[in-house]
């Protein structure tokens, strides 16, 4: 029997309770297919920060190191900069584990409208580049406080880490049957770096992945395709920033940040990857057990994908789609009532009935 070992950070705010929904139904999930976890809990967070004056322990990265995959919940709060939360907790995590691929499907779900007027059957991932391009330390300010004060960013991108992300999204194109792969660009506007992307990505893809269809848009006139015809997107590539924002395009696309898990990913699995929902500590409705778990319990699910437990990942999948799809249990943001748990147990025990209906019939 295959065993995992899962460090669990569950944060701020509304993370812990969402976390607390995602590992129930995680329970479930082990119970039935045959696979055990080894979870344990890390405090690190924001109250941590206040009492220690860091965010994780000095050898924090050590410890999470032996683990298989790190499942994250949110962090932020008011008492603690943002620069500290992130820069101190994810982006170590992300940079020092090599997750180099943001991971984020894009897919409709059953009773939750979408604000297009052709907004159904949406259903495509985004591969986000996730360790350098646009957002890097290059750079600075320069004549601060003067009127000629000016800011310079650089963007940085490399041959590895395009042919790297390149691969990531093509393999999964293969593994899931899905035939095209969407690039996104700006080469038109004379930016040295996207015309490097551009090479290596397309070489990439010609020489190592010539069963797969590609195609290559500037980014402006995909964000209009997304709106336009969502349908027609299967895997779409894109660097750090062009991948953040149309990944948040195509969360609002279809419902939400409630419903909107990522992952973070190392491909060669040489450190463990984390996943996480694409949503904050939501400090505006913390503590009052109405936050929407299906981010994170959906985040859980890749995360078992990742790990090679497939079947478990898409039972809990269905298991979201089949509470959705019979609407009695809706949580606040997607026009209900109901608590954060009640909204876990119905993904557990939806995930049950499905094994009893497979033995029925
Ligand atoms: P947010 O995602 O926390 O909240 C935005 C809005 O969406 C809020 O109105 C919130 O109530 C709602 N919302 C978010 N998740 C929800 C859920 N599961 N169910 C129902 N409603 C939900 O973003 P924000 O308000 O901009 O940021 C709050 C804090 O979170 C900040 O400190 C920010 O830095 C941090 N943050 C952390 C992460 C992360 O941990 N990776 C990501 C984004 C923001
Ligand atoms: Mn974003």
């Amino acid at each position: 029997m295959a065993d995992y070992r899962i460090a669990v950070i569950a944060g701020d705010g509304i993370g812990p309770e969402v976390m607390d929904e995602a590992l129930k139904v995680l329970c479930e999930a082990e119970q039935e297919e045959g696979f055990s976890l080894e979870v344990q809990a890390f405090p690190w967070n924001s109250e941590y920060y206040l009492e220690h004056g860091r965010m994780m322990p000095e050898d924090g990265l050590d410890t999470l190191q032996t683990f298989d995959a790190i499942l994250f919940g949110a962090i932020g709060d008011a008492r603690v900069p943002d620069e500290v939360t992130i820069w101190e907790l994810i982006m170590p995590i992300r940079k020092g584990f090599r997750q180099y691929v943001n991971f984020r499907p894009v897919k409709s779900l059953p009773g939750i409208p979408s604000p297009l007027a052709n907004g159904e059957d949406i259903d495509f991932v985004i591969f986000r580049e996730n360790a350098e391009g646009e957002y890097s330390d290059s750079g600075g300010r320069l004549y601060a406080g003067q009127e000629g004060e000016i800011a310079i960013q650089n963007t940085i991108m490399t041959r590895t880490g395009v042919e790297r992300i390149t691969r990531a999204a093509c393999r999964y194109a293969e593994e899931h049957g899905l035939g095209k792969v969407t690039s996104a660009t700006k080469s038109n506007a004379v930016i040295h770096a996207n015309k490097l992307w551009d090479e290596h990505v397309r070489r990439i893809v010609e020489e190592e992945f010539g069963g797969l269809q590609f195609e290559q848009y500037y980014v402006d006139a995909l964000a209009a395709y997304f709106v336009q015809r969502p349908q027609s997107f299967d895997v779409v590539l894109a660097s750090n920033l062009f991948g953040d924002i149309l990944s948040d395009l195509g969360s609002g696309l279809v419902g939400g940040l409630g419903l909107s898990p990522s992952g973070n990913i190392n491909p060669e699995k040489d450190y463990p990857s984390m996943f996480e929902p694409v949503h904050g500590s939501a400090p505006d409705i913390a503590g009052q057990g109405i936050a929407n778990p299906i981010a994170q319990i959906w985040s859980a699910a890749l995360m078992l994908e990742h790990l090679g437990e497939k079947r478990a990942a898409g039972r809990i999948v269905k298991a979201i789609e089949d509470v959705l799809a019979e609407g009695k249990v809706k949580t606040r943001d997607i026009g209900g009532t109901a608590t954060t748990r009640e909204m876990g147990s119905a993904i557990g025990e939806a995930f049950k009935n499905q094994t009893t209906k497979a033995t029925e019939g």
